[in-house]
């Protein structure tokens, strides 16, 4: 059963019409299992998938070509299954999800659920199965240096980004030179924002993050020193997040001006979800406060 469904949902500061293609039901044979019996006979699998997207560009032209075609999503899937084996079906869905966000670029969020009907359990059962959920998530970056060709670091840093196939719509503001923050006795920085969006998850995006400055022979000495490149994240759709290793939104992001003004000249409407203000908001309270 394939379909459509539009529902509105409600973010901090903005309104998002969410609407759905649906895809439940599809039967495909293939592989995948731990057991032999699984690998050599193979099996039905029963795949379901809802896919975030916008309909604007369908509903506008009418055309096909505008919109993400279900029966290319169900095609795609069929091929996927008849091309790999794998033991888990874990290790499936995840791969499928994300093959599925690389071929469709109109979907920016997918929730894939396979089941197995016909799994070796011995005994009585409707379905086993396992559900992933994919999605681009809109992301915010603070980046810097102050050492060397900073220009370079910084440029090869958003070509890093840009390259890979997890980050996708990568914006990059202006570059702007400023005095600097915490320990000062050290060069000028080179500061800039910028936005992405990305398949990683927070903790994954940050470790990402990690090894491309660790690409630009950054070595973490100084608490606020000398770097030759610093990537921060921001903003993470409107997730809170505080472990270890990761708080976002940036702790120290509104009291920043390297870190505002290059952000507000790329996406002065994004919110953050604490403050509960704009990016706009943020920069001009922040302007009043240094020149009061
Ligand atoms: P830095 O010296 O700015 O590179 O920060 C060092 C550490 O801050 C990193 O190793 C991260 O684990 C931690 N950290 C906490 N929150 C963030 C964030 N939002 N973005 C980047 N690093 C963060």
């Amino acid at each position: 059963k394939c379909g459509i469904d539009s529902d509105v949902r409600t973010h901090p500061g903005k309104q998002v019409k969410m609407e759905q293609i649906i895809v439940e039901g599809l039967e495909v044979f293939g592989y995948h299992g731990v057991y032999e019996q699984e690998k050599e006979e193979g099996q039905i699998f029963v795949v379901n998938c809802w896919i975030d997207t916008s309909f604007a560009g369908a509903i506008h032209s009418d055309d096909l070509s505008n919109t993400v075609d279900y029966g290319n999503v169900c095609l795609f899937i069929k091929k996927y299954f008849a091309e790999n084996a794998h033991d888990l079906l874990e290790k499936v869905a995840d791969e499928l999800a994300t093959s599925i966000m690389y071929a469709f670029p109109g979907v920016q969020k997918l929730v894939l659920e396979i089941k197995k009907p016909h799994a070796p359990i011995p005994m009585e059962f409707a379905n086993v199965g396992v559900k992933v959920e994919k999605a681009w998530h809109q992301v915010a970056l603070a980046i810097g240096s102050n050492m060397g060709d900073k220009e370079k670091y910084l440029t090869d840093a958003m070509e890093e980004l840009i390259s890979d196939p997890n980050v996708r719509n990568v914006i990059v503001s202006d570059y702007i030179e400023t005095e600097p923050y915490g320990y000062v006795d050290q060069d000028k920085f080179l500061n800039g924002a910028a936005t992405i969006e990305t398949l990683l998850l927070p903790e994954d995006l940050l470790a990402f993050l990690h090894r491309i400055e660790e690409k630009a022979d950054r070595k973490r000495e100084i608490h606020w020193g000398p770097r030759t490149l610093d990537l921060d994240i921001l903003l993470y759709d409107d997730a809170c997040i505080h472990t270890k290793n990761l708080i976002v939104p940036h702790i120290d992001m509104c009291n920043r001006m390297f870190v505002l003004e290059p952000l507000m000249q790329i996406a002065p409407g994004l919110v953050h979800p604490v403050r509960r203000r704009t990016i706009y908001d943020l920069y001009y309270m922040l302007k009043e406060k240094e020149n009061a």
